[in-house]
């Protein structure tokens, strides 16, 4: 009976109005959504102003009821005017949650994409446009949760805020602002939610079940130079160890050594331990026994055998980027250098690193420059209140999941926030496959759009369970 009944509704919901509502429910977010792609908004020369005019459009209610906040009192020299902070006051003050998002894109290159960037081209059930997956999709959703819970004339149990940085891709200083308005007014975020871990959509081989990978601490990050000094001198006579060879040298030595030891860290044995939990048979037996094998996994995983594609996971590496010396090819330099990008991995600070490269550069005759540098960031405690929270929200909109830390390669501008939070999650609860995740920052960067609907609900129901 129950069967004949189940059929008979889906064969309304094909046949009928119904079907037609349910179609209109996803079309009417993919249309919103669609105007904030259309928007040209790479970090140097988009159009903000248009932004805006269509965040004003699509989001009424957010901007008629919330507080934007004026940032120029804290700003001091820095330009405040494209970022965004909305508060919208509730119920109680002391657990304020904290929604992130940028609203910057990183630069196209059209010629290779299949879809002009900034037209929203949707085709089937995905929209091909920039900012899609990084991370208008974390915006649109934070907003429309509190558009729709307006809508319902709903009051917050705690204070809301909306910040959302205008240059994030060009590590500006929108999310700084924030910071230090927070720090002004005395407010302490109780949980920051920032891009980073996606839900990742099981593909039957690398994870057999859907993964959402909460961002738990990101990597820290160096740009660092090594130059080599010579006497340069006619290439007809060529002395022994000159610039170049020096830096081929130093290359070559860091190409086949672990300049920093590989070492399974707490936070990479939480998260691949809860992976597990999706892996298939062989992954999983590792996963499960990592608490044992840890070290052993870490040195395997990094080591050249493995193609290194552990490394990441196990150790501070460390690229080299770019690299120059000579102008004419019949004189030899008398300098040449090469830079390297190095990412830390938690508990190596830049101090102990820094020291170990200068040492090593030492001997290879180079000297070594600092460019920029910022430390890993603390790992959030995932059995903290803030995580916990984030967890169970997440368990109930996304009930097939299974739900892991995630220690994040890459950047976010979390990071500006969580030293002045008292948790910080790196996630947008969004559907994606691993060739979507591919996408960023490249070409055809899409989003399956019907995975709007469960990450705007995801955010409704995080306001509304933050008591
Ligand atoms: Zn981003």
């Amino acid at each position: 009976m129950e069967e004949l009944a189940r059929s008979i509704y889906e064969g309304l919901l094909r046949h009928t109005s119904l079907h037609y509502l349910k179609t209109m429910t996803n079309s009417k977010y993919i249309q919103d959504f669609c105007k904030l792609l259309q928007c040209n908004t790479i970090s140097n020369g988009g159009d903000f102003a248009t932004f805006h005019k269509v965040l004003r459009e699509v989001f009424p209610l957010v901007h008629a009821r919330l507080q934007k906040v004026d940032l120029s009192l804290v700003a001091g020299e820095r330009d405040y005017t494209n970022v965004l902070l909305f508060k919208w006051e509730g119920a109680n003050h002391d657990k304020p949650l904290v929604l992130m998002a940028h609203q910057d894109v990183v630069p196209v290159d059209e010629a290779h994409w299949d879809y002009p960037p900034f037209d929203a081209t949707v085709v089937d059930d995905k929209v091909y446009a920039r900012g899609a997956i990084d991370c208008k999709n974390t915006l649109f959703c934070t907003m429309m949760a509190v558009e729709e819970l307006l809508a319902n004339g709903e009051l917050p149990p705690q204070d809301v805020y909306l910040s959302y940085s205008p240059n994030e891709e060009i590590s500006g200083t929108g999310t700084q602002i924030v910071r230090d308005y927070f720090v002004s007014s005395g407010i302490t975020p109780f949980l920051v939610v920032d891009e980073g871990g996606a839900l990742m959509k099981a593909d039957g081989e690398f994870i057999k079940k859907d993964l959402l990978m909460v961002g738990a601490t990101e990597k820290g990050y160096a740009d660092v130079k090594f130059i080599a000094k010579g006497d340069g001198g006619h290439a007809s006579k060529p002395p022994y160890n000159t610039p170049i060879a020096r830096i081929a040298k130093f290359v070559n030595y860091c190409e086949n050594h672990h300049v920093f030891k590989p070492r399974c860290t707490k936070i990479a044995r939480q998260m691949l331990y809860k992976m597990g939990d999706a892996f298939p048979f062989g992954l999983k037996l590792v996963s499960k026994t990592i608490g044992l094998t840890g070290g052993l996994v870490a040195s395997i995983a990094s080591g050249k055998l493995a193609g290194r594609k552990g490394a990441m996971i196990f150790k501070t590496t460390m690229a080299f980027t770019t690299t120059g010396g000579g102008k004419v090819s019949n004189a030899i330099p008398d300098e040449a250098y090469v830079t390297a990008n190095i990412r830390f991995l938690q508990g190596d600070t830049s101090e102990k690193c820094f020291a170990k490269l200068t040492k090593l550069a030492s001997k290879f005759d180079l000297e070594m420059q600092v460019i920029k540098f910022r430390e890993a960031s603390p790992v959030v405690d995932v059995n903290g209140e803030g995580y916990k929270l984030f967890e169970s929200v997440a368990k109930q909109v996304y009930p097939q999941a299974v739900i892991a830390p995630f220690l994040m390669f890459a950047g976010t501008d979390c990071r500006h926030l969580q030293p002045i939070a008292k948790h910080a999650i790196r996630c947008t609860p969004i559907l994606m496959t691993f060739s979507q995740l591919d996408a960023m920052h490249g070409n055809n960067e899409n989003l399956t759009y019907t995975a709007l609907d469960k990450c705007i609900e995801f955010f409704k129901n995080l306001i509304q369970a933050n008591k």
